[in-house]
């Protein structure tokens, strides 16, 4: 929701747009076969091309393009039929080339929209301007050597989607709710990992100030931020900064900021270059990219299931709430071993078992789901011996422990260590009999009106039986004896 910085003349608004660099989910890089694999020793993956070596022509890879085509349409963006590579011309030790392909007037994908769900249930959707594709740059290693500086090309030629939303977000936590819900659908499109620690997803911010009502401020650009809580913190240190030199009658100077995290503050980097410092032109080594309807129509008929349309299933036909059916559908694989786990069986159930003992043992462990030691198979079978009576609630709970422990089954854990739900009427009754018959006295004060210690002969039972009696049988039979002893008296 619209955030406000407060200050003596008045309060600012924020106006933020996103600059997102995704990396394309490819085995190969943009213009060279390279291997994009992550963690190689460096400058292992690095062809001619990639390393800006004279006379190398790149040649494109029309599966990165597919993806960026698929991603696009999952933005709800226009996939743009003819769209043109241009050099970016800047120099850095880590970009061999002395420019970046990348595209500037003709970007492959123009407009869409994100939806973004606000912290009061509302939503908002965020126009998004374009989808570019790009090169990557290397990486630049400062603490390898003490008399040098190091550079590792793996990176370097990557193909990069950029995608840039309009400045309509308002406040920090929009900015963290646009990103993950950005991320939740590249994943699901399969077009890019979001893994933010492996730098697969940076951000960059552009963070402007404006009193309520006004055009928009100069903005800034805060460069590279990997990950949600860095962002955050970025943003309104930033349009703190920001209101406070506004609110003393300064100006804004346009500039590129890094964010110290150490310090939790932006920093001057750079006085912002303007696009014309770059000098594009369009790079005479590639022809335009031109895409043939069919192809895109063929892509758009291939799409997954995305997060939204997801959630509204599972709402509509599974009849969880708003809430559960988001934590479900926020990751692609937590939703496929919900579903897994729900067929044929109760959804809210399923979800709950998921939801709570799942994810929290999962969280607790810091395991992937992937990873899970209880596939979805095996908490189904849990469910069923609930449902059908062979286990208690309660007991399916030490077994689900016992399943997360060793990876068994559950019907295995429930024969060896005995823990059949006891239903039986002659042994609840003997057992009902046998705590009874121990406290007399107790037996007395709830005649005498006391029935709250109903509860305590449910857990003396309860316990009795090891926690196998079936909880319903103990509490009928408890309170036909209670009755009857009154009765008879
Ligand atoms: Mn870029």
């Amino acid at each position: 929701m619209a955030e406000r910085v407060e200050t003596e003349s008045g309060p600012f608004c924020y106006a933020i747009g996103l600059e997102v660099h995704a990396q394309i989910v490819s085995s190969s890089k943009l213009f060279s076969g390279a291997s994009t694999a992550f963690g190689a020793d460096a400058n292992t993956q690095v062809s001619a091309v990639d390393a800006g070596m004279p006379g190398m022509l790149p040649v494109i890879n029309m599966a990165c393009i597919e993806q960026a085509v698929r991603t696009g349409l999952a933005l709800g963006g226009a996939v743009n039929r003819r769209s043109v590579f241009e050099r970016k011309n800047y120099f850095y030790p880590d970009l061999p080339q002395g420019y970046q392909i990348s595209q500037y007037q003709q970007p492959l994908v123009t407009g869409g929209q994100l939806v973004i769900e606000l912290e009061d249930g509302t939503s908002r959707s965020i126009g998004i301007e374009r989808l570019h594709v790009e090169q990557d740059a290397g990486k630049s290693l400062h603490d390898r050597d003490p008399d040098h500086s190091l550079v590792d090309l793996n990176r370097s030629g990557i193909g990069l989607m950029e995608i840039v939303s309009l400045p309509e977000l308002e406040s920090p936590d929009e900015a963290v709710r646009y990103v993950r819900t950005l991320r939740s659908i590249l994943r699901y499109a399969g077009t890019c990992d979001g893994n933010m620690q492996e730098g697969s997803l940076r951000v960059d911010a552009n963070v402007s100030m404006r009193r309520p009502g006004e055009g928009l401020g100069t903005r800034c650009e805060i460069k590279n931020l990997n990950s949600l809580r860095f962002l955050q913190r970025a943003i309104e240190f930033e349009g703190h900064r920001q209101a406070t030199i506004l609110d003393e009658g300064g100006t804004v100077r346009q500039e590129t900021r890094l964010f110290d995290v150490d310090a939790n503050e932006t920093r001057s980097m750079r006085s912002k270059e303007d696009a014309e410092d770059y000098r594009y032109f369009p790079d005479p080594d590639l022809l335009p990219l031109d895409l043939d309807e069919a192809w895109i129509a063929g892509i758009a008929a291939s799409m997954p299931e995305l997060p939204d349309a997801r959630k509204q299933r599972f709402m509509s036909g599974h009849g969880l709430s708003s809430y559960d059916a988001g934590v479900l559908v926020a990751e692609r694989d937590n939703a496929d071993f919900f579903e897994e786990v729900a067929r044929g069986r109760d959804s809210k159930q399923a979800a709950n078992w998921v939801m709570t003992e799942l994810f929290g043992r999962l969280n607790h462990d810091g395991i992937a789901i992937t990873d899970s030691p209880v596939s979805a198979d095996a908490l189904g079978g849990l469910i069923d011996l609930i449902v059908d009576g062979t286990i208690s609630g309660r007991i399916a709970k030490d077994v689900f422990a016992e399943m997360f422990a060793t990876g068994r089954q559950a019907a295995v854990i429930v024969e060896e260590r005995g823990l059949r739900q006891v239903t039986d009427t002659a042994r609840i009754e003997a057992l009902v009999d046998g705590v009874l018959a121990a406290h007399p006295d107790r037996v007395d004060e709830y005649r005498a009106g006391k029935t709250k210690l109903l509860g305590f002969f449910m857990g003396e039972v309860m316990k009795a039986s090891q926690g196998r009696a079936n909880p319903q049988a103990v509490n009928r039979t408890l309170c036909l004896r209670l009755e009857a002893e009154e009765g008879t008296r």
